[in-house]
């Protein structure tokens, strides 16, 4: 039994094949416990959306494996792999994916509409998810009439409408100015220390980086440092 909530064993991962194959991942390992933040560092190509995608089970590797908790992820195919990404994990992503001429309720209760659940259940958590990002009052609004800062936390709603028990960020803040991404950054920081909630954040921002437990670099397809175990 371990106690790590994500366990990366010897992650690689290739595209392509042949003259034209390119090794984005080339053996990268490491654990995760429940509750940390922990941010991907590295320049741009140097494969941390890919580790992103591989550890969110979006994507698989090419050899290697996830365990969550103890349960290898190789094992999980269809829908059984479908209901626990659906059910674990909550997305922050730098473009949104927002549908928008859906109005801000029905975006962030789509996860719920996807696992099944009834409709008042789905209004009652969204509505909840809503309020704690303060956007209740936008709920009946177009997507794509809100500011870049307001479209962002509609993300977080939506992430947390499942109640993950981990939140991937791929560049959380990429597309915002700096005052609208350091709200966006304390939102998701709270829900780290308040909800316990495992928050994996890509981001070639250091100082994003520096406010998390922790940093992995990746430099081409390497794990080339992880503070764990680094006195702060
Ligand atoms: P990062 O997020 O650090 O910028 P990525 O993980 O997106 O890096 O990409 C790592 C490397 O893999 C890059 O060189 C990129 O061009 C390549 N790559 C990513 N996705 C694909 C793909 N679908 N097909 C081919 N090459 C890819
Ligand atoms: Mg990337």
């Amino acid at each position: 039994m371990s106690t790590h909530i994500i366990r990366a064993d010897d992650l690689h991962k290739s595209y392509g094949r042949g003259q034209t194959r390119f090794d984005a991942l080339k053996g990268v390992s490491f654990t995760i416990e429940e509750g940390e933040s922990i941010a991907i560092l590295g320049k741009s190509g140097s494969g941390k959306s890919t580790l992103m995608h591989i550890l969110a089970l979006l994507d698989a590797p090419t050899s290697g494996r996830i365990a969550l908790e103890d349960l290898d992820t190789r094992e999980l195919k269809g829908r059984r792999l479908n209901r626990t990404r659906n059910k674990t994990f909550g997305f922050v992503f730098q473009q949104f994916f927002l549908i928008p001429s859906a109005t801000v309720i029905e975006n962030v209760t789509l996860p719920l509409k996807i696992a099944g659940v009834g409709a008042a259940e789905r209004r009652r958590r969204g509505m909840a998810a809503l309020e704690q990002l303060e956007l209740a009052d936008k709920a009946k609004n177009k997507a794509v009439n809100l500011s870049g800062g307001q479209k962002q936390r509609v993300v977080i709603a939506r992430a947390l409408v499942n109640n993950p028990r981990i939140i991937f960020a791929d560049e959380p803040t990429g597309n915002l100015d700096s005052k609208t991404g350091a709200v966006v950054e304390d939102i998701l920081f709270d829900l780290n220390r308040d909800h316990g909630i495992t928050l994996i954040v890509v981001t070639h921002d250091d100082d994003l980086a520096a406010r998390c437990d922790r940093q992995l670099r990746i430099r081409d397809g390497l794990l080339v440092d992880d503070t764990a175990g680094v006195a702060a």
